[in-house]
């Protein structure tokens, strides 16, 4: 008879690597599998024409093995185009281990995981993501040298650095737009007040911005209505609100037909991954004449301070990093504005380009 369809076995809707949707060239797809921690791994890398694969590992309960994989190749191709636009000498690349964090993780899981890692030789540099914790990867270290954003080689959180470089990227884009990117009187809409969303309000209220902000937490609205004399809207009003900056700092795919009819800002710049629902919603953007930070520009601070970490938790390489996200930005928005494409598309050349060259 056969076995039960669960949802570790529901495979046979997945195509394999090479004829999956998502393959987009990549250099190597590894399953690793460990009967005694009953570890099951995807690494994906992607790219390493400018260096090392790096980019985080991914702890969550796929319902198939199928999914796992989309995700993996998704995510590492994701990275090759962040890590190429930072101008990082890294190549992209992601890992998913296929387990519940909340009930799967084990330390010897977590071992047999960085043996995995270690098998590659540093041709993939592994960090934390979803399911993973700062913690898990001190673990995953004592079997592998391969991983950035420990605390050996780390500056801890990177949320503070993709605050930066959201910050200094909205300045970009009301630079280009308005022609002076001083935010006293603008009006910032920021969904989304979490590890980044709170730091961009933050910096944005030192600034001399009003801010609008939503969460569904309600707590987190209250402080920054307390912290900054926020307004606090309902989130699904958020995009809708007449502002100079919306700040999508929450979830992806905020960017959809709806509410790119009904955005009420001239600019959309922050720090969420993956907001347009569909590429073809930055060509929307730009027929409303909204100007679009593309997301993994704008959000690349975080990447970076784990790239660029070293001991002793000196964060200048860093910080000057992260500042160059301003240049990037406004690079993407000239060159966009020039051959009439959207940023979206320029950002994705930009990075082609860069790799091609390497
Ligand atoms: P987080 O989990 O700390 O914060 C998310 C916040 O959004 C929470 O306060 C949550 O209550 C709120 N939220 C969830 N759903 C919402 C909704 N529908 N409307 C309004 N608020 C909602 O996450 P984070 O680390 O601050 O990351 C925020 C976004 O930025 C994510 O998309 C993440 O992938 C992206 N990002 C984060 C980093 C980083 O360094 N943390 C780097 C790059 C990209």
């Amino acid at each position: 008879m056969n076995a039960p369809m669960t949802r570790r076995n529901r495979t046979a809707d997945t195509p394999a690597v090479f004829d999956h949707p998502e393959f987009a060239g990549h250099e190597q797809v590894v399953q690793g599998h460990d009967a005694a921690t009953g570890l099951k791994t995807i690494i994906a890398v992607h790219d390493t024409r400018l260096g090392p694969a790096l980019g985080g590992c991914r702890m969550w309960s796929y319902a198939s093995s199928g999914e796992a994989l989309t995700d993996a190749l998704r995510l590492s191709r994701g990275m090759t185009y962040k890590n190429a636009l930072a101008g990082l000498d890294l190549g992209g690349g992601k890992s998913v281990i296929i387990a519940d964090p909340r009930s799967e993780k084990t330390p010897e899981l977590l071992r047999a995981f960085g043996r995995q890692v270690e098998r590659l030789s540093g041709s993939y540099l592994t960090a934390e993501d979803v399911g993973i914790s700062a913690d898990d990867m001190e673990i995953v270290a004592t079997e592998t040298a391969h991983v950035r954003g420990t605390r050996a080689t780390g500056l801890g959180d990177p949320s503070p650095y993709t605050a930066l470089g959201v910050f200094v990227g909205i300045k970009a884009a009301l630079r280009h737009r308005f022609g002076s990117d001083d935010l006293s009187g603008r009006t910032v809409c920021v969904q989304g007040l979490g590890h980044v969303g709170y730091s961009v309000a933050e910096l944005l209220h030192e600034a001399g911005a009003r801010l609008i902000v939503a969460d569904i937490h309600a707590p987190s609205s209250e402080r920054a209505v307390k912290a900054f004399g926020a307004t606090a809207v309902p989130t699904e009003a958020a995009h809708a609100q007449s502002a100079d900056v919306f700040a999508p700092c929450a979830l992806g795919a905020v960017l959809n037909d709806r509410s790119i009819a009904e955005l009420g800002a001239h600019i959309v710049a922050g720090a969420a991954n993956n907001q347009l629902a569909e590429p073809r919603h930055g060509e929307a953007l730009r027929d409303r004449d909204v100007l679009y930070a593309p997301d993994y520009a704008i959000n690349a601070g975080g990447a970076i301070s784990i790239a660029l970490a070293r001991p002793g938790g000196d964060d200048k390489a860093v910080r000057d990093k992260v500042l160059q996200i301003a240049q990037t930005l406004t690079h993407i928005f000239q060159r966009a504005d020039t051959l009439g494409l959207s940023t979206q598309t320029v950002a994705d050349q930009i990075a082609e380009e860069r790799l091609a060259s390497a």
